[in-house]
């Protein structure tokens, strides 16, 4: 049972209306349902914890007794073997008192109610296996040439002590006596019998009497594979590759999940990636932006020579058509974008500063011949003072 205060497990005030109660009841279970969580251990604590909470909070007669002394008064109702509105393996034992809620819950995960489609069946459910997610890191280069990646992966392979069965005398599961094998039970509530996943078969229809070790009764083994995954050229960051039915085995004969490879790409160097286009920034010297001239430009699969034109501002643009990515989805190559950088020269000898100087009394003669920017400036700068 939960040391901690129920108001404070259910995140509400002492004084919340019960529909508040009920309210941040529902948005706990939606969050920590098991099925949302992967069987995640503390998910399903909380889970457990928090369907206790509510099982006390959720009822005026059990909470006026819990408001006044404490939770002794309430022990009896939920310290039980199984708790409250467990899913996990003790099953639903106690927790029929929140069926309704439980129904508006699912109705709310499937997009259906209770009476809908999905609960009119009968026999066993079905249970398509959990998808998986594997993160993949993987180069700019190797994005945008396609690359086949190898990744270690659990895979589920049929347990070879018992076969598959589950079974450790590997005799046949037998039907549950509970459900008689329907794998749904029916609990009364007033005038309605609401129907529910056995808890004893947890919906299978069959109990495995002696389950196997090597297994714990599941048939399946887990085992690391190493599986080829060919990842597409033009790939970008965030997306995922599928691989059909490589996730966890389905249940009763359900589809097994997916496996999900979620790409990363690691920061490049040089390029800036944008959609289908790359952006570098090339440093010129100001000499080669003031005469022009021929320069290397690193381009993804090596270099290629450009002309920068002669009075080249720094801060210009060049685009170098079909040098950028190929687009997954048109196949189109994307564009290359160089963005100009001016460097000023710096760690200058004596010598160079002096002919720099002698280099600028010839251009201050003629100012707004050499430096159009810097007269149209000057003249902005005027206007604004006077
Ligand atoms: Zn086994
Ligand atoms: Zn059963």
């Amino acid at each position: 049972m939960s040391d901690r205060d129920y108001y404070e497990v259910l995140g509400v005030d002492k004084n919340a209306s019960a529909a508040d109660i009920k309210k941040a009841y529902r948005r706990l279970a939606m969050k920590y349902h098991p099925d949302r969580n992967n069987g995640d251990k503390e998910a399903e604590a909380k889970f457990k914890e928090i369907g206790e909470a509510y099982e006390v909070l959720g009822d005026e007669q059990k909470r006026a007794a819990y408001d006044r002394f404490g939770k002794d008064a309430v022990n009896g109702a939920a310290g039980g073997p199984g708790g409250f509105g467990g899913f996990g393996p003790e099953g639903f034992a106690g927790g029929f008192a929140n069926m309704n809620d439980l129904g508006d819950i699912f109705s709310e995960f499937f997009g259906q109610g209770m009476g809908g489609r999905r609960r009119q069946q009968s026999g066993p459910r079905a249970q398509q296996g959990a998808d998986l997610r594997y993160d993949l890191e993987i180069t700019l280069e190797q994005a945008a040439k396609g690359y086949t990646a190898e990744i270690r992966v659990p895979v589920w392979e049929k347990c070879d002590v018992c076969d598959g069965t589950g079974s450790r005398s590997k005799s046949k599961p037998t039907t549950c006596p509970h459900c008689n094998g329907t794998g749904m039970v029916y609990a009364k509530q007033g005038f309605f019998s609401v129907q529910q996943t056995c808890p004893y078969c947890h919906g299978t229809g069959t109990v495995i009497s002696d389950p196997c070790p090597n297994c714990d009764g599941t048939g399946f083994k887990k085992v690391m594979k190493t599986l080829e995954v060919k990842i597409p050229a033009g790939i970008n960051q965030g997306q995922r590759v599928r691989l059909q039915g490589k996730g966890q085995p389905g249940k009763n004969g359900g589809p097994a999940g997916d496996l999900y490879v979620e790409i990363s790409i690691k920061p490049h160097e040089i390029f800036q990636r944008d959609g289908d286009d790359l952006h570098v920034e090339l440093p010129i010297s100001f000499v080669t932006a003031a005469l022009g001239g021929d320069v290397d430009v690193p381009v993804l699969d090596g270099e290629t020579r450009i002309t920068i034109p002669e009075g080249t501002q720094s801060g210009k643009v060049l685009r170098l058509r079909g040098k950028g990515i190929k687009s997954l989805r048109s196949g189109y190559m994307g564009d290359l974008y160089i963005h100009v950088f001016v460097e000023t020269p710096v760690n200058l000898t004596q010598k160079q500063k002096d002919l720099l100087r002698e280099f600028d009394e010839t251009i201050s003669k003629h100012g707004e011949k050499h430096s159009p920017k810097h007269e149209s400036f000057m003249d902005k700068m005027k206007g604004l003072f006077s």
